[in-house]
């Protein structure tokens, strides 16, 4: 049986910081992406900068389902890694590339999460339209993570984007229930029914993440036993938000491109 806990608005307040941190931190990151940078960088920044808000970076030491934990403060998968590539002084950022950067901290007792896709200096049409319509398909999820609604409805919103571009939906991973805990229920698939699934109630809070490939979504799992890839070696693109369900409208809250939120934050 599912556990889902409903948030109350002082929790969605402490959620909203969390997230609103994370939503800084890829920023952050943002303003250092570009040829010759390592992603082994990228991470002492964000571990600095998460820390240095008084946070602390989720990912860290999580373990893997072979209770390995992981390295690194957040995951950064470059081109056809899907997910949770791990930070090394070895990947060197090129003109061309996508990097997927999906970042998790602590605040006061809640979780964030978010991920966005960023571009190294000029990308192809091809990628950049990838990018683009994973965005949207993230975006028209969330219209349909509204109170009454289900589950499905926001997997269907996803996956009839996608598909309608001819890519495909990873589907080994999903997005997830988020509070307390990095991960709640209820699973959030980028695929679904119409009126499928678990209804959605006003308070819950969930991380909506599709996960979308140029060709095949088959992937296989790198020899680190962390980074997933896909199997034809064509770039994915991730997008995630942590939003909270409300009657009406999600309300998004680790949206980084608002930045009167910085305000807001008082930090
Ligand atoms: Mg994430
Ligand atoms: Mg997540």
């Amino acid at each position: 049986e599912m556990k889902i806990f409903l948030k109350t608005e002082d929790e969605i307040n402490l959620m909203r910081k969390a997230n609103q941190l994370v939503g800084l931190t890829l920023a952050e990151l943002g303003k250092h992406i570009k040829p010759g940078v390592t992603t082994l960088q990228l991470d002492r920044i964000a571990e600095e900068f998460i820390r240095d808000h008084g946070a602390t970076p989720t990912f860290k030491n999580f373990p893997n389902p072979f209770g390995e934990p992981f390295p690194a403060c957040i995951c950064t998968s470059i081109n056809d890694v899907v997910v949770h590539g791990i930070p090394s002084d070895k990947d060197v950022l090129h003109e061309g590339d996508v990097i997927s950067i999906d970042c998790g901290t602590l605040l006061d007792g809640f979780n964030g999460d978010s991920c966005y896709t960023f571009c190294v200096g000029e990308v192809n049409e091809e990628v950049k339209q990838l990018l683009r319509v994973t965005k949207e398909s993230l975006y028209l999820g969330i219209e349909q993570a509204v109170a009454g609604n289900h589950v499905g409805d926001i997997g269907y919103a996803i996956q009839n984007h996608c598909q309608s571009y001819g890519y495909d939906i990873v589907r080994e991973f999903t997005g997830h229930g988020i509070g307390k805990a990095m991960h709640e229920d209820p699973p959030i698939p980028n695929f679904g029914t119409k009126g499928n699934g678990v209804m959605l109630k006003a308070g819950m809070c969930i991380a909506v993440e599709p996960m979308i490939t140029l060709g095949d979504r088959k992937v296989g799992l790198l020899p680190d036993k962390w980074s997933v890839v896909t199997r034809d070696h064509k770039p994915a693109a991730h997008f995630e938000h942590t939003i909270v369900v409300r009657k009406g409208k999600a309300e998004i809250l680790s949206s980084f491109v608002e930045v009167e939120h910085l305000e807001r934050l008082n930090f």
